[in-house]
């Protein structure tokens, strides 16, 4: 295009056609009228932002607004879970207290007392059995009677007294007729054994006969098997081996149970 034709149409369009020194054409600049005078007190200039509604994307529309103490809304497994149970929050004269008093399950109406455990708070041993029997149930303490003395027997082979160890049972009641626990017994019963084993802290648990180990390892093992085996509890070593009691109607399979205990001895030497 002709360049004079060009600037006239420019000039028409309101566009100033500038022209550098050297007799280059740039491109056009848009004219922008007179220079507006300058305000000695100019308002605020920062624009309000836009509405929260208008600035999210479209690919975060359907997202739920933040909510909640934190600003974050909670997610849906989270709110799914139950509470956390008040037992694993008490000591041990709380949790006493508690075990003393509880009705969480029917064997509340037939136990003369419960039985809490017995032993040293702070022993590097803990021996986890069954459930209280007749005799557990008269006197409110676990392993008395022929069973007890067996396993105090089994503890001094290992160089342990009974009040060196903490003892205690997956149920604090006794059954009636000493059947076996329940599951939905054993599930109620649950923090009450896992509130005591977090407040010994011990370094070994030997978990006593087939109701125990089945129950503490959630599985449907027969003992012969377990036996052997590395297990844990709340992330400490576990030991299996038989109950007092059946070993009172199978002698022959005491040296078996020597061969746990040796094998418990390891562990607490390992981790001393
Ligand atoms: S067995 Fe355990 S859960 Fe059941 S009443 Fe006794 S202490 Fe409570």
């Amino acid at each position: 295009m002709d360049e004079s034709l060009r600037r006239r149409y420019l000039e028409a369009m309101g566009i100033q056609n500038w022209v550098e020194r050297n007799g280059a054409t740039p491109e056009p600049a848009i004219q922008q009228g007179p220079p507006e005078p300058i305000d000695p007190n100019p308002p605020d200039r920062a624009e309000p932002p836009p509405p929260v509604a208008e600035s999210v994307p479209p690919w975060l529309q359907d997202v739920p607004p933040l909510t909640g103490e934190w600003g974050f809304s909670e997610p849906p497994e989270a709110a799914a879970l139950e509470p956390v149970d008040p037992v694993y929050g008490l000591d041990w004269k709380g949790l006493e207290a508690r075990v003393a008093a509880c009705e969480r399950c029917e064997l509340c109406k037939t136990r003369t007392r419960t039985v809490f455990g017995v032993g040293d708070r702070s022993a590097d041993l803990m021996v986890i059995g069954e459930a209280p029997g007749v005799d557990e149930d008269r006197q409110g303490e676990p392993f008395v009677g022929r069973a007890g003395q067996l396993l105090n027997a089994m503890l001094l082979a290992i160089g342990l007294e009974r009040s060196q160890v903490f003892i205690a049972n997956v149920l604090k009641c006794r059954p009636p007729g000493n059947r076996d626990p329940r599951p939905e017994e054993a599930l109620q019963c649950e923090p009450y054994l896992r509130r005591q084993v977090a407040l010994v802290k011990p370094k070994v648990i030997m978990a006593v006969g087939r109701v125990a180990a089945q129950n503490l390892l959630k599985s449907q093992e027969a003992v012969g098997r377990m036996r052997g085996r590395d297990y844990r509890f709340d992330d400490i070593p576990l030991v299996v081996t038989y109950h007092p009691a059946y070993l009172l109607r199978s002698p022959h399979h005491k040296s078996r149970a020597w061969q746990d205990l040796q094998r418990a001895v390891g562990m607490l030497q390992n981790r001393r």
